[in-house]
């Protein structure tokens, strides 16, 4: 399924994982029919298959399907204005993404702990048509370690992480809005996308949904 979705151009790569029904909801598409992706990647010729792709550093552009399934588990919580965090942004892709469905009002914090590809995804934003939104604040781009969110800008209505826990990291689930919604893959040998919710009295619930295989959050490797 997942390869059957791959394009020639961004359109149709979005177009088929919509016929696909990997994408149910329009404003998914939309913000995802915003981003190129190949703005986001080392092979630029390959841009547009429904797979991963190294970026280097240990690290790795998700899946277009991984991208739909995460954008559309948060959608809810992605209105107008909305504040996000985006923990191992890594490309930059996803940022963007969320960043086209909370609008220009809305404010995504991405953090990444490798300075290099901190560096690497402000160009590719930019690149992509968005640096009025990094020089107005609306996306902000930040070296450090996501394990720990970004307390200082909290609460936020949706995390999203995009490398595995090993278990749930409570400094990330405190920073949450009340209501709020994150979206985690937690493990290590096994990995299960996980969603967490809070709702608008701070109660926590937690619901495993598939089994997922996602480059872990780790410490920063030292300099080689
Ligand atoms: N959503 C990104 C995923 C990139 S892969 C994309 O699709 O492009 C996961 C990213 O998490 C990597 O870039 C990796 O460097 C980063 N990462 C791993 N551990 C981290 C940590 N402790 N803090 C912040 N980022 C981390």
């Amino acid at each position: 399924m997942a390869w059957q979705s791959s394009g020639k151009t961004n359109a149709e790569l979005i177009a088929n994982m919509v016929r696909h029904r990997l994408i149910v909801s329009d404003a998914v598409a939309d913000a995802m029919r915003k981003v190129d992706r190949a703005k986001y990647v080392l092979h630029k010729a390959v841009a547009y298959e429904d797979t991963p792709q190294s970026i280097g550093y240990d690290a790795t552009i998700s899946a277009p399907h991984m991208h739909a399934h995460a954008l559309s588990l948060l959608e809810p919580y992605l209105h107008e204005g909305a504040r996000v965090l985006d923990v191992g942004s890594g490309s930059g892709y996803l940022t963007a993404a969320l960043h086209h469905l909370v609008g220009p009002t809305g404010t995504v914090f991405a953090i990444e702990h490798i300075p290099e590809l901190v560096e690497w995804s402000v160009a590719n934003l930019r690149a992509d048509g968005l640096g009025g939104a990094l020089d107005s604040g609306a996306i902000t781009v930040i070296a450090r370690d996501g394990r720990l969110g970004y307390s200082s800008k909290a609460p936020y209505d949706a995390i999203h992480v995009g490398a595995a826990a090993p278990r749930m990291p409570y400094a990330l689930v405190d920073q949450l809005a009340c209501p709020g919604r994150m979206i985690i893959p937690v493990g290590t040998h096994t990995q299960t996308f996980t969603q967490v919710d809070k709702d608008k009295d701070g109660k926590v619930t937690t619901k495993d949904l598939f089994g997922v295989m996602y480059v872990p959050l780790t410490d920063q490797p030292t300099a080689k």
